[in-house]
């Protein structure tokens, strides 16, 4: 495959922007060589700018859900453009996309927009602390609720995959209060509660995480944060920026059937836009300024393309019959199918799939998928390193990292996943030898 116009983009780039990309996870950092560039996507498709073409398992890191260049997003697209960009004042589609979120997720009763996940989630935690007037939080290690200060400690995804979970800049006083907690870890969450009792605020959680590679919890584990918060008082978010209309209609809160107070929203739910919500309770929502007094707010939250776009998403999505149970069945496919071509060549490893998104881990020999960070972190990262580079090179784009779960849209047929199985069992045998 040439590479040669990608290699002289990134070449600039690294000029003008540091490392030469505009968010760590893209740099191929821990797997090595130089990110593909890219000219344009279609369905599945990713073509870079020396015109290769790859199917996409990265997906924008999750947003994609519909595939890109979804013909009905694009039309809503077009029509929102054509009415102006940007007002600043409230507009009818922020009450449908509201309305929206809350028939698919029903304990978001009331949700304010944001354009990020950070956001998001950065907000979350205040209003949890404004609410209760409690201070600490329990925030899971491995687990990664974007870039803002009180929530960048034993993080995952691409802090942890370049070694920096904790930031330099990043004050001891800024995390004062956040409790780092191993993940799946029942009797660390239960010391937490009884040492701090009535100073908990709230837990933030990725009910099934995907920034350490997806791990999933363990039975009872989501309950027991539930029955803890329920008897402190303190607040339950689940942060869903990622698993929020990907591992269920309505989210990994549908899937296991756990009501939080809070949950944040982003990637889906802008359609490729910047979007980022938070939303639930009612009686906490209204303690959000102007109903209430925690302060929040942002000159293009609710902004009208993201809006349109996330909104005809949600629709696309919500009119598609069989939407989730055919994406489930595509991943399950592909995660069958990578274990087995991985064992025919002797090679140890172990898928974890939900809904739409999932991880091939590489464990050490004999252990089984990852439950917390200590374990994810214990798989072959350069065996990793390995897979990724010969799928690229057979136009599979992975995500660049062991610590990064994998996507599939309604576009990823069983036809491109046996496509892929079928890479992957050239790339194993190549590999042992
Ligand atoms: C991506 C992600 C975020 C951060 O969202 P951004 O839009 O990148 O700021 C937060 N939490 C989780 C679980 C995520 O996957």
């Amino acid at each position: 495959m040439d590479h040669t116009k990608s290699a002289a983009v990134f070449a600039q780039a690294q000029t003008l922007i540091p490392g030469g990309v505009n968010s760590p996870a893209r740099a191929f950092g821990s797997v090595g060589g130089t990110p593909v560039v890219i000219d344009r996507a279609e369905g599945p498709w990713l073509f870079d700018v020396d015109g290769n073409r790859y199917l996409d398992y990265v997906l924008s890191w999750g947003p994609m859900i519909l595939g890109h260049a979804n013909e009905r997003v694009s039309a809503a697209l077009c029509r929102a453009v054509s009415r102006g960009t940007s007002y600043g004042a409230p507009t009818v589609m922020e009450n449908k996309i509201a309305e929206q979120v809350r028939k698919m997720i029903p304990s978001i009763e009331k949700i304010r927009l944001v354009s990020s996940g950070t956001e998001a989630t950065m907000s979350a935690i205040r209003l949890a602390r404004g609410f209760t007037g409690r201070d600490k939080i329990i925030k899971f290690t491995g687990c990664y609720h974007g870039h803002s200060d009180a929530l960048l400690v034993s993080a995952g995804s691409s802090a942890a995959t370049l070694g920096v979970p904790n930031s330099p800049g990043v004050t001891a006083g800024a995390v004062a209060d956040t409790i780092p907690v191993p993940y799946n870890d029942f009797q660390a969450v239960s010391e937490v509660f009884q040492a701090y009792g009535d100073r908990m605020a709230g837990v933030i959680v990725e009910p099934v995480v995907g920034n350490m590679g997806c791990v999933v919890p363990k039975p009872g584990f989501l309950e027991l944060l539930r029955q803890k918060c329920d008897a402190s008082g303190a607040l339950l978010i689940f942060d869903e920026v990622m698993t929020g209309f990907r591992v269920a209609r309505g989210g990994a809160q549908e899937y296991f059937g756990i009501r939080p107070d809070l949950t944040t929203l982003g990637k889906i739910i802008g359609g490729g836009l910047p979007v980022g919500a938070y939303g639930g309770r009612a009686d906490v929502m209204d303690a959000v300024l102007p109903a209430g007094k925690v302060f929040q707010a942002g000159t293009l939250s609710g902004n009208p393309l993201a809006t349109a776009a996330g909104y005809e998403t949600l629709r696309v999505i919500d009119q598609t019959a069989d939407f989730y149970p055919r994406v489930a069945s595509a991943m399950s496919r592909l995660g069958a199918g990578l274990e087995e071509a991985a064992a025919a060549a002797g090679i140890h490893a172990r898928f974890t799939g939900i809904g739409a998104m999932g991880t091939l881990f590489f464990p050490p020999a004999g252990r089984e998928a990852p439950s917390c960070w200590a374990e994810a972190s214990a798989c072959d990262t350069r065996l990793f390193a390995r897979y990724f580079h010969a799928m690229l090179d057979r136009g599979i784009y992975l995500p660049c990292s062991q610590f990064e779960a994998l996507f599939t849209s309604i576009e990823h047929t069983d036809e491109f996943v046996d496509m892929t199985v079928a890479a992957a069992r050239e790339v194993f045998r190549s590999l042992k030898d």
